[in-house]
C-alpha cells in the first residue's frame, strides 16, 4: 500500500466542488436552453476540476509515473494487474475524460443538448462521469414513476377500495468500520434478507410478515463516505408504499436484519407537491462516492474495493428499470437545424472554453448523411474482395504512398476496385 493513503495531497480538498442537488437537477434529462448552459458548463468544470486531480494523484503517487506531463496510457490491465497498473490505467483515463464537450443548439426550439464528449466511464472515481450517470439514472427513474402512477390511478378508477400511493425516503445504515469491504458486505446482506422476507410475506405462505411487504417498488442506492471516524456505507431509498409504514416496526426489522446497526430514517413525502418528489429522487440518485467528503486516497481505495459492484438497487413496480448505457443527453430534437458548440477544458484555467461554433442547417445535413451513405457503399465494395486482393492492394498502396503525398480513402477504394472494370 501507498504511503500516502489516509491522507489527501495538501490543496486538494479546498478545490473540491459541492456536489448538492441543485448540481443533478441541472444536469437532469431536461437540461434546458443556452441561457442554462453557462452555470452548466461552470458545473461541469467544476467536476472535472476533481477528475484532474484525481488523475494526476493516481499517476504520480500510486502508480508512480515520472511527471512528464505526458502520461502514456497503458491497455486495459487484466485481472491479475498490480495496484500500480491499475492505477496507471485509471489515472490515464481520468486525464483524457470530458477534455471536450460538444452541444449541440437547436434554435427553433431553444434547447441544448450535451451531443458527445469523451467520457471515462469511472463514476466511482471521476465526478463528471457519476454526475452524468446520477443524472441519465434520474431521468430513466422519473419516466418509470410516470408510468407507475398512471397505472395506479387507472386502478384505483376501477376499485374504489384502493388508497392512494404513499412515498418515504428511507435511510438505512450501518455502523461505520475500519474496512469497507467488510461494512458494504455487511450492508448489502441486510439490504437482501429484508427483500427476500418482503418476497416471501407477498408469496402469501403466511410466512414472514415485514413492513416491507408495504413497498409497491422502490429504488436505491448505496452511499459511501468517510469523515475520519471509519467507513461508513448507507442506503437512501426512495419507497412507493400501498399502506402506511410503521416506522417503529422498521427500526426493529433492520435492527434484526443487521443485529448491529438500528438507525432507519423514514420520511413520509408530501406527493401533491411534484418538486419534493422529484426533489427526493435526486436525493436518492445522487452519487454513490461522495467526493467532496473523501480523500483521493480514500476515494482510490473505494474504487478498488466496490469495484465491479452495483450501485442502484431496485424492486417491486421499479424493479428492471434500465439504466441508459451512454452519458450523452437523450437526443430530442434529432432532426431539426442545430449549432454545434465544441468547448475544450483548459486545465490552466479549469474551466470549459468555446473553441468553435458551427451552424448546421437541413441542408447541411442532408449533405452528411449522402457523403456517409457513400462511405458506406464504397466499404460494401471494399468487403466484396477476397483477403489477398485487399492485401495486395495495400501493399500497391503502401508503395504508391511512399512516393507521393498521403492518399485519401478514395484512391484507396479505386486501387481495390473489381478486377472486371480493370480496362488492363
Ligand atoms: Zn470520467
Amino acid at each position: 500500500m501507498h504511503e500516502n493513503a489516509g491522507e489527501s495531497p495538501p490543496g486538494a480538498r479546498k478545490s473540491l466542488p459541492d456536489f448538492d442537488s441543485a448540481t443533478l437537477v441541472g444536469e437532469e434529462s431536461e437540461p434546458g436552453g443556452l441561457a442554462e448552459l453557462p452555470a452548466r458548463l461552470a458545473r461541469l468544470g467544476m467536476a472535472r476540476k476533481r477528475t484532474e486531480q484525481m488523475g494526476k494523484y493516481l499517476l504520480l503517487n500510486v502508480a508512480q509515473q515520472p511527471d512528464s506531463g505526458r502520461f502514456a496510457l497503458i491497455k486495459n490491465p487484466g485481472p491479475e494487474a498490480s495496484e500500480q497498473d491499475l492505477a496507471h490505467f485509471a489515472g490515464g483515463r481520468l486525464l483524457t475524460c470530458s477534455t471536450w464537450l460538444k452541444f449541440r443548439h437547436y434554435e427553433t426550439v431553444e434547447k441544448v443538448r450535451l451531443h458527445d464528449a469523451n467520457f471515462c466511464y469511472q463514476p466511482k472515481l471521476c465526478p463528471v462521469c457519476a454526475l452524468r450517470r446520477s443524472a441519465r439514472n434520474l431521468g430513466a427513474y422519473l419516466d418509470a414513476l410516470e408510468l407507475v402512477q398512471g397505472e395506479w390511478l387507472d386502478a384505483m378508477r376501477e376499485d374504489p377500495d384502493l388508497p392512494p400511493l404513499l412515498y418515504y425516503m428511507v435511510t438505512l445504515t450501518v455502523r461505520n468500520g475500519p474496512d469497507l469491504g467488510e461494512r458494504m458486505g455487511h450492508l448489502r446482506r441486510a439490504v437482501k434478507r429484508m427483500t427476500d422476507r418482503r418476497r416471501q410475506a407477498l408469496s402469501g405462505n403466511g410466512w414472514g410478515c415485514t413492513e416491507w411487504r408495504k413497498i409497491f417498488g422502490a429504488v436505491g442506492s448505496y452511499e459511501v463516505t468517510n469523515r475520519g471516524k471509519g467507513w461508513h456505507p448507507h442506503m437512501h431509498m426512495l419507497v412507493v408504499a400501498s399502506d402506511e409504514i410503521d416506522r417503529f416496526m422498521l427500526k426493529r426489522e433492520w435492527e434484526k436484519a443487521t443485529g448491529d446497526s438500528f438507525i432507519v430514517d423514514v420520511q413520509e413525502i408530501d406527493a401533491s407537491d411534484e418538486e419534493k418528489l422529484v426533489g427526493a429522487f435526486v436525493e436518492v440518485l445522487k452519487y454513490s462516492m461522495k467526493f467532496q467528503d473523501l480523500s483521493m486516497a480514500d476515494n482510490w481505495r473505494a474504487h478498488l474495493q466496490l469495484r465491479g459492484m452495483r450501485m442502484v438497487v431496485s424492486i417491486g413496480c421499479l424493479y428492471g428499470v434500465k439504466e441508459p448505457p451512454e452519458l450523452r443527453d437523450e437526443d430530442t430534437c434529432k432532426g431539426l437545424p442545430y449549432e454545434e458548440l465544441f468547448y475544450k477544458y483548459l486545465p490552466e484555467t479549469g474551466a470549459y472554453t468555446l473553441i468553435r461554433e458551427e451552424k448546421i442547417t437541413m441542408l447541411d445535413r442532408a449533405k452528411v448523411r449522402s457523403e456517409t451513405r457513400r462511405k458506406g457503399e464504397r466499404n460494401l465494395i471494399r468487403r466484396q474482395h477476397s483477403h489477398e486482393e485487399i492485401v495486395q492492394a495495400a501493399s500497391a498502396l503502401a508503395t504508391a504512398l511512399a512516393q507521393d503525398p498521403p492518399a485519401d480513402e478514395a484512391t484507396f477504394a479505386q486501387l481495390v476496385a473489381p478486377a472486371a472494370e480493370d480496362p488492363a
